[in-house]
């Protein structure tokens, strides 16, 4: 619905697109994000300091006075039958326009002391800002909050008219949930803290409710397709897993035990697509996960495509497949810089970046599709698939998605976690490193490399000095630094710009230990398997989210020797350095993303998933409890009608603000 409201016109328009409002339903959802309590109307004798308060009288003085220092002060003497009291603006000039000395007006307003008297300073004032619970809205310059509360007083009856609830009366009545016009109407004009409560919340159910709904409908659309490759285990093929299995280098961990009979009961289901969301923190042993997947595909003579995010995790898949499958299962790598051959085996298993893939031929016969790391790119259409159904899905990421909003957001999804890393692993000593300690933590890695023939990675935020991030330092810049501080030791860099040449033969040296120190941006972020790399140090750490610092963090730890992960931080601020503090301290990834979630909202777990998920304006994603109870709601709403419409509980518009990438 466009806006059309009197008193908006194309200038407002403007200001409101600023603030993501374009239409009636988006002036609507523009939500205050405070209340100030100018309910009680109190004689001015009676008024209190530092208790909000309205006070109603008669105008007796009114100047508007110049002081020397060229700022203006207005001032008002306002009188009721119990006393009087000074009202103070500064610079405001106009306002003084408003008023005329014998008229009757409320201010409200926070009572404190100044010159031996309570006084009022910037009182609100008029019918709308008056004399009840008023709120505060986000705001943008020239549509201030009593723009809003003026409008929405002229307009929230007009604007309501249209509003139909997509929630079935009765069951509101039985919920004991407010209607939406009733909660609409509370949430701007609240009439008491209790109603308050009772339209936040239903309003914040109306938003899981969104989310619930978009993902209730993905799934259901998803599970009308029935898998076009049916695959089967029949003895020889389990004996071939089991053999495959029992030859690795290690044993499965419970947890990925019990992810691959998940997954393995997935594809072999006769009637259900798969499509799996395997989460597990870095190194928790994902891949061996995929590569069962694949090399049961693989058994039934089928194709499986495993996505990789970059050529240098593409290589390293490749390489692992290699290691553990036997010669009779043809395994191609496909990137800029290795093709594929035009025609495929039956049962190949094809490694590819999705670069690559995009400009490739179209692959036709996957029966599996592998994503690694799929946050790295929205794979959102299969449009690289020739292929008219979609294929077996599985998809891995190393982020610990929290359970509210795996819930939520990842509703369609059938989950599965890998929570124990593999018992052999020594968590890595984490430090927070003082500026002035930096000197002595180069001198120990030193000493530790050439002890120890260990290596280390040290990451440096970009490329390029950037204007506005002067404090990060400049990779470069930095390399050229450290080269300085470590003359006796190989260094390398490699950063997002480096060619593709250059840095697959820099990582073969870092592989044989002959490169000391492997300089990087973040690039490395994602699963590069270093088991003799034992340090890494992250400088600028203040700059990363919590999740992505663990994620860099395992890098290392994943070979038998004690590893170390500092922190170099320029940030000395109490709350950065609890942040991470907290990480010196915790090594279970869905741990730190619980508490990235409850410290900083859910913005910080998103940008290390994938751009623009819808951010809810009101429902806690923090709170556990409400989600749940939320998703129980939904559940007994659908059992209740079976034939209700999901569509309508979606949010159209702008209801759910899109977040952006960085949100830090
Ligand atoms: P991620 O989940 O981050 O992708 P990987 O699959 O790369 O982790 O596994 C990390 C390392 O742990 C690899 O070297 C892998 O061989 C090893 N690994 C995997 N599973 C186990 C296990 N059950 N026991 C010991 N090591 C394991
Ligand atoms: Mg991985």
């Amino acid at each position: 619905m466009a806006l059309t409201l009197p008193g908006i016109g194309p200038k407002t328009e403007i200001k409101l697109k600023k603030l993501g409002i374009e239409s009636k339903s988006d002036l609507l959802h523009h939500f205050p994000h405070r209340y100030l309590d100018f309910s009680k109307l109190i004689p001015i004798s009676k008024i209190k300091e530092n208790e909000t308060c309205t006070i109603s009288g008669q105008i007796i003085r009114l100047n508007n006075i110049f002081t020397r220092s060229q700022k203006n002060l207005q001032k008002i003497i306002l009188e009721d039958s119990s006393g009087q009291i000074e009202l103070i603006w500064f610079n405001q000039s106009y306002l003084i326009k408003n008023f005329h000395l014998g008229e009757t007006w409320s201010f409200a307003g926070i009572p404190t002391f100044y010159k031996g008297r309570l006084t009022l300073f910037s009182p609100e004032y008029g019918q709308y800002h008056t004399g009840k619970i008023i709120p505060i809205y986000p705001e943008t310059k020239g549509l201030s909050s009593r723009w809003f509360r003026k409008t929405f007083s002229l307009h929230l009856d007009s604007l309501l008219l249209e509003n139909v609830d997509p929630l079935p009366l009765e069951f509101l009545k039985s919920q004991g949930l407010l209607t939406q016009k009733e909660a609409l109407n509370n949430i701007h004009f609240p009439k008491n803290q209790k109603i308050l409560d009772q339209s936040r919340h239903r309003l914040a159910i109306d938003e899981i409710f969104s989310l619930l709904a978009t993902a209730a409908i993905k799934k259901k659309e998803w599970q009308q397709l029935s898998p076009s490759y049916i695959l089967k285990e029949n003895p020889q093929n389990s004996l071939k897993i089991k053999q495959l299995i029992d030859s690795l280098p290690f044993e499965l961990t419970t947890s990925q035990k019990e992810a691959w009979i998940e997954i393995k009961e997935d594809l072999l289901s006769s009637n259900k697509l798969c499509n799996r969301l395997l989460c597990g923190d870095v190194g928790s042993g994902k891949t061996i996960i995929a590569l069962l997947a694949a090399y049961l595909t693989s058994l039934n003579h089928y194709q499986s495509l495993l996505l990789a995010p970059t050529e240098i995790l593409a290589n390293q898949h490749y390489f692992t497949f290699k290691k553990f499958l036997n010669q009779s299962t043809p395994v191609y790598l496909l990137t800029a810089h290795s093709k594929i051959p035009q025609k495929l085996e039956d049962n190949s298993i094809i490694i590819a970046t999705h670069a690559a893939l995009f400009q490739s031929q179209k692959l036709k016969k996957i029966a599996l599709l592998i994503i690694d790391e799929q946050h790295k790119f929205g794979v959102k259409q299969r449009s690289f698939l020739n292929q008219t159904s979609p294929p077996h899905t599985l998809t891995m990421s190393a982020t610990p998605i929290p359970r509210s909003i795996s819930l939520t957001y990842f509703g369609n999804l059938d989950l599965s976690t890998l929570k124990s890393p593999p018992q052999t692993r020594l968590p890595v000593k984490t430090f927070l490193v003082p500026k002035n300690k930096i000197p002595d933590c180069y001198l120990w890695l030193q000493s530790e490399i050439e002890q120890k023939h260990t290596q280390a990675f040290i990451v440096c935020p970009f490329i390029e000095e950037s204007e506005n991030l002067k404090t990060i330092k400049a990779a470069k810049n930095e390399f050229e630094k450290l080269k300085k501080i470590f003359p006796t030791l190989n260094l390398a860099l490699i950063h997002g710009k480096t060619k593709s040449d250059l840095k697959k033969e820099i990582l073969q040296k870092f592989q044989q230990n002959k490169i000391n120190i492997l300089v990087t941006t973040p690039i490395i972020e994602v699963g590069i398997d270093f088991p003799n790399a034992t340090t890494i140090i992250i400088q600028s750490a203040d700059h990363f989210g919590l999740s992505q610092l663990h994620q860099l963090r395992g890098r290392v730890g994943r070979g038998q020797l004690q590893s170390f992960c500092y922190f170099f931080s320029e940030d000395s601020s109490l709350n950065s350095q609890k942040r991470l503090q907290f990480l010196t301290k915790n090594h279970d990834g869905f741990k730190i993303a619980e508490y990235d979630l409850q410290t900083r909202g859910p913005g910080e777990i998103f940008s290390t998933l994938q751009h623009g998920f819808p951010l809810l304006k009101l429902a806690p994603l923090s709170n556990i409890n409400f989600i749940e109870s939320s998703k129980k709601l939904f559940n007994e709403l659908q059992k209740r009608y079976p034939h209700f419409d999901l569509q309508k509980l979606i949010f159209k518009e702008n209801n759910l603000t899109k977040i952006s990438h960085n949100l830090n």
